[in-house]
């Protein structure tokens, strides 16, 4: 059985074809810049050479049939025929409060992803779009929503709302969603699996540290707390976003500044987070080489992500009185060694103790925690797309 994963932005779309029985990948690729002059498709098989067709793609609709034919193609295809493909599986940003869960696509959950195009404006309407664009060229075949923000709502009330006026949560459903879902959803459950977790002890913090970073706490998969919030600026400082702030500064710099408030959130956005600390760049390898050359804001700049990750980790500890497992993911969380090892120095109080031979090992699952270490720690990459297919499986009901 095969299920074709689908992530679409506003001017392009990214796809996975999966098969279900040994999770392998038969292809992958991405459309780019669609809607504009020069647009293209690259479209990968493992085992040959990328295929790279260069084509107008004036809408989604047209993205997606040249990623159909691409599938089917006698040289570069994987399929015989369309229908082997036996549903489709769409990254969603945002469900708003209305889904909690993973969805299977009618009018309805269009309806919805559409009111929530205020909540994701960037994402939702092009999420929107590869839905309607499979609609449009695969009809029968059954479409899955998969949430970004579905694992967020698991918290509690009193985890996921801001102490504001209730009137604002009554009217617009401001709250804290978390993002990241899908991934922190597929790294605590592959934790508990791997590492074998017993019922009862598995208390989980993921720490999902890419360009864009967060931090989950769960208990038995269903998450109890995430830093992300309304939107994925709250939280971690990331590489372009500042992360927690007082919100008062957004009033003092629109004051002084003479900024708009949609002027300076996208500065809080774009402009800020280790970019902005560094003066660098928002990439942690450049900034780890400016630091070993003696760069001092770089330095900064690391100091203050890794601060920000352990304040995370111990409030979540002890939100959770106590924690059985830390695991790191994503582009940071999954290669840089020595920024683990300091985080989990750091964590010496709570009986962490890492191997650090096993904290050099990449690429797979593995535990880096040494047996005497009071709280297990792991390594496990994220896989975002076999996450929503698998969800895809689930919810269209095809095992
Ligand atoms: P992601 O958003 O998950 O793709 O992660 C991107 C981030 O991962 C960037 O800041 C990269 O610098 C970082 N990254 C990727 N590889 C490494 C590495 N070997 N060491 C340190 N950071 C890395």
């Amino acid at each position: 059985m095969k299920v074709l994963v689908i992530n679409a932005g506003s001017s392009s779309l990214k796809y996975q074809l999966i098969d279900m029985e040994d999770e392998s990948v038969k292809a992958k690729g991405l459309c780019e810049r669609i809607g504009m002059e020069g647009s293209k498709l690259t479209h990968k098989v493992p085992g040959k050479a990328d295929y790279v067709e260069k084509r107008e793609m004036p809408t989604h609709k047209t993205a997606m049939q040249m990623v159909l034919e691409a599938l089917v193609d006698p040289e570069h295809g994987v399929l015989k025929n369309i229908n082997d493909i036996s549903a489709v599986g769409h990254r969603v940003l945002h469900g708003g409060s209305t889904y909690t869960e993973s969805i299977l696509v009618d009018d309805n959950v269009k309806k919805v992803i559409r009111e929530c195009f205020d909540l994701g404006p960037l994402h939702n309407p092009a999420n929107l779009m590869g839905i309607e664009a499979c609609e449009a060229n695969m009809p029968g075949t059954p479409g899955v929503a998969v949430f970004d923000t579905a694992f967020g709502m698991g918290m509690e009330p009193y985890a996921y709302l801001y102490a504001i006026p209730m009137e604002y949560y009554d009217k617009y459903k401001i709250r804290r969603y978390g993002f990241h879902g899908t991934s922190h959803m597929f790294v605590s459950g592959e934790t508990i699996k791997f590492g074998k977790l017993p019922a009862g002890h598995q208390k989980v913090i993921v720490a999902h540290l890419g360009n864009g970073a967060s931090v989950s706490a769960s208990i038995g998969g269903k998450c109890v707390d995430t830093s992300m919030g309304l939107t994925p600026l709250e939280g971690l400082v990331m590489g372009t976003r500042s992360g927690d702030i007082d919100p008062a500064v957004v009033q003092f710099i629109a004051n002084h500044e003479n900024k708009t408030v949609d002027e300076v959130l996208n500065i809080l956005n774009k402009k800020s987070g280790v970019e902005a600390l560094s003066g660098i760049s928002s990439d942690f390898r450049d900034l780890s080489k400016a630091e070993a050359e003696g760069n001092k804001r770089a330095a900064l700049a690391l100091a203050s992500f890794k601060h920000r990750v352990l304040k995370y980790i111990g409030a979540y500890i002890a939100e959770m009185n106590g924690c059985d497992a830390i695991t790191f993911t994503a582009g940071i969380g999954e290669n840089d060694a020595a920024l683990r090892e300091s985080i989990c120095a750091n964590l010496s109080y709570a009986g962490i103790v890492i191997d650090p031979e096993k904290n050099k090992i990449r690429g797979k699952n593995v535990e880096i925690s040494a047996p005497e270490s009071k709280i297990r720690v792991f390594v496990i990459p994220t896989n975002e797309e076999l996450a929503i297919a698998r969800e895809t499986v689930r919810v269209a009901g095809l095992k």
